[in-house]
C-alpha cells in the first residue's frame, strides 16, 4: 500500500502535494517525497520517515513550479531503502520524468531480467523503475503513447501519477486494484489534482471530478484533460481498501468507505448474532464496523479499548520483535466498562492472529466475563500480490487453521467472520462493480510471475 498525489497548474503545487500526503499518511509511513516541476526542471525532496518529519518550510521552499507529484511509501516490492523512495525521477533523451506508484507489478522482476539482459541498468530495487525503463526505450510518439505501450507490458496493480515535460499523467491498471481519482481545486478551477483517496481532496480544498477508471490513462496539459484507454480486463478493485486500508472519510469508486463499513457491521450482526452486554471495537480499524454491529444487534456501543495515537500501525513495523509489544503500546482496556460483561469485540480482519490473541487476553484481564470476537471480513487465506504487504501464506493463520482452531488460539469464547457474499453485498449494495477478493477466495485476477532466479540485493545504503 502507498499513497499518491498530483497537482497541475497551481501556484502552490508543492504545498498542496505535501498537504495531500498528510491526508494519505495512513497508506504508508516508511518514506515521503514530493517532486515539483518548473520549466522542464524537476526538484525533489525525498526522505525516510513520516510526512511531518520529512518536510519543513525550508525544504518545501525548494520545490518551485506549478506542478508536483507526491508519494508516501510502504514497502511491497524492493526494500525499505533510501534509494527506493518515491517519486522516482530519471533523465533520458526526451528530458526528465517523475513517477509515483501505488500497487505492485507481478511481472516486474521478469521484465527487469529481460531489460538487464538487453543492457539496461537500474538504480533502485523498485518495480516502478521498470515502467520508466520501458517508456525510455520506446522512441516514437507522444508521451502518452509511449506510456501506454509500456503499460501493456507490465501486469499487476498500478495507480500512477507522473510528470513529463509540462504534462501531468494519471493511470490506473485495467483491473483497477488500487484507487485513484481526479479533482479540481475549488477556488482555482484551472488546477487539476489527482489522489489515491478523496480525503486528500478534502484537506486541500479540492472537489472530486470522478474516479480514474480501471484501464484509463488521463493526460492533463495546456489543452485540457484527455482520456485514453488501455486494453480492458475484468475490474478487480481491492475489497480490502473498503474493509481496512482506506480512511473511512474517503469515497472510493463512488462508495463511501464509512457507509460500507457500517453495512459490513450490520451484515455481520445479522449473520453472526451473539448475546452480549456491550459491543466494543478494536480501534481504529474496527470502529465503524463495530458501530454497525451494535446498531443492528441493539447492544450498547462503547470504547472499551483506548488507542494511543502517538504510535504507528504495529503491523507495518518491519521487525517481529517490535510488533510483539506493539499491541500493549497501542491499546489499553477500560476495566470499569468491561468488568463482569459479555463483551462482543469487533475488528476488521485477522491476519496472523497475534494481535487478536493479545486483545482478547487484555479484555479478559480487564474483567470481562465472556469475549466474543466478530470480524467484518472473511478469513484471509492467501497473500496479496497487488500492493499489500500481507505475510506469506504460511504466516496467515486462517490458511492452515479452521475457524474453530483460530478461536482457540486467540482464546475467544466465540469467533465468527463475515461471509464473502455478505461482504460483497455490504460493499456493493446493488451496484454492478467488480472487486478483487483473492486473499480470501484464492481467485487471483492476475497470476504472479516469478523471475527465473531470486534477485540479489546489490547495494545497501545505511
Ligand atoms: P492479527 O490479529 O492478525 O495479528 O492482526 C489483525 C489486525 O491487523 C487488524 O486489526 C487489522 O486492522 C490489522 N492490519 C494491519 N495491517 C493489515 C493488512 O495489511 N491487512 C489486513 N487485512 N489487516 C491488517
Ligand atoms: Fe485486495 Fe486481497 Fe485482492 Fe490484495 S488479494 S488486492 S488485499 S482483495
Ligand atoms: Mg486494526
Amino acid at each position: 500500500m502507498c499513497g499518491v498525489v498530483g497537482i497541475y497548474n497551481h501556484k502552490e503545487a508543492a504545498n498542496l502535494a505535501y498537504l495531500g500526503l498528510h491526508a494519505l499518511q495512513h497508506r504508508g509511513q516508511e518514506s515521503a517525497g514530493v517532486v515539483s516541476a518548473d520549466e522542464g526542471m524537476l526538484h525533489a525532496v525525498r526522505r525516510m520517515g513520516l510526512v511531518a518529519d520529512s518536510f519543513d518550510r525550508e525544504r518545501l521552499g525548494r520545490l518551485p513550479g506549478s506542478m508536483a507529484i507526491g508519494h508516501v511509501r510502504y514497502t511491497t516490492a524492493g526494500g525499505s531503502l533510501p534509494k527506493n523512495i518515491q517519486p522516482l525521477t530519471v533523465e533520458y533523451r526526451k528530458g526528465s520524468m517523475g513517477i509515483a506508484h501505488n500497487g505492485n507489478l507481478v511481472n516486474a522482476e521478469k521484465l527487469r531480467d529481460e531489460l538487464e539482459e538487453a543492457g539496461s541498468i537500474f538504480s533502485t530495487n523498485s518495480d516502478t523503475e521498470v515502467v520508466l525503463q520501458l517508456i525510455a526505450r520506446h522512441d516514437s510518439g507522444a508521451f502518452v503513447d509511449r506510456l501506454a505501450a509500456a503499460l501493456t507490458r507490465v501486469r499487476g496493480a498500478y495507480s500512477l501519477v507522473m510528470i513529463s515535460g509540462d504534462e501531468l499523467i494519471a493511470a490506473r491498471d485495467p483491473h483497477g486494484f488500487r484507487p485513484l481519482m481526479i479533482g479540481r481545486v475549488t477556488d482555482s478551477p484551472d488546477s487539476v489534482v489527482v489522489a489515491s483517496e478523496s480525503c486528500a481532496f478534502d484537506l486541500i480544498g479540492a472537489e472530486k471530478i470522478r474516479d480514474v477508471e480501471p484501464g484509463e490513462v488521463i493526460v492533463v496539459n495546456r489543452e485540457g484533460i484527455t482520456s485514453h484507454r488501455l486494453p480492458t480486463a475484468k475490474p478487480a478493485r481491492c475489497v480490502f481498501e473498503q474493509v481496512y486500508f482506506a480512511r473511512p472519510d474517503s469515497v472510493l469508486d463512488d462508495i463511501s468507505v464509512y457507509e460500507a463499513r457500517v453495512r459490513m457491521g450490520r451484515q455481520l450482526a445479522k449473520e453472526r448474532p451473539v448475546e452480549g452486554d456491550v459491543v466494543i471495537p478494536v480501534p481504529d480499524s474496527g470502529v465503524v464496523a463495530a458501530m454497525g454491529y451494535a446498531k443492528e444487534a441493539g447492544i450498547p456501543f462503547e470504547m472499551g479499548l483506548i488507542r494511543n495515537h502517538y504510535v504507528g500501525r504495529t503491523f507495518i513495523e518491519p521487525k517481529d520483535s517490535i510488533r510483539h509489544f506493539g499491541v500493549r503500546l497501542k491499546l489499553n482496556a477500560v476495566p470499569e466498562l468491561l468488568r463482569g460483561k459479555r463483551v462482543v469485540v469487533v475488528d476488521d480482519s485477522i491476519v496472523r492472529g497475534t494481535t487478536s490473541r493479545k486483545i482478547v487476553k487484555m479484555i479478559r484481564e480487564a474483567g470481562a466475563k465472556e469475549v466474543h470476537v466478530r470480524i467484518s471480513s472473511p478469513p484471509v487465506t492467501g497473500p496479496c500480490f497487488y500492493g499489500i504487504d500481507t505475510p506469506t501464506r504460511s504466516e496467515l493463520i486462517a490458511s492452515t487453521h479452521s475457524v474453530e482452531e483460530v478461536q482457540r488460539y486467540i482464546t475467544a469464547d466465540s469467533l465468527s467472520y463475515l461471509s464473502p457474499e455478505g461482504l460483497l453485498s455490504a460493499v456493493k449494495e446493488d451496484r454492478e462493480i467488480g472487486f478483487c477478493t483473492a486473499c480470501f477466495t484464492n481467485d487471483y485476477p492476475v497470476a504472479f510471475e516469478p523471475p527465473a532466479s531470486r534477485r540479489q540485493l546489490r547495494l545497501i545504503e545505511v
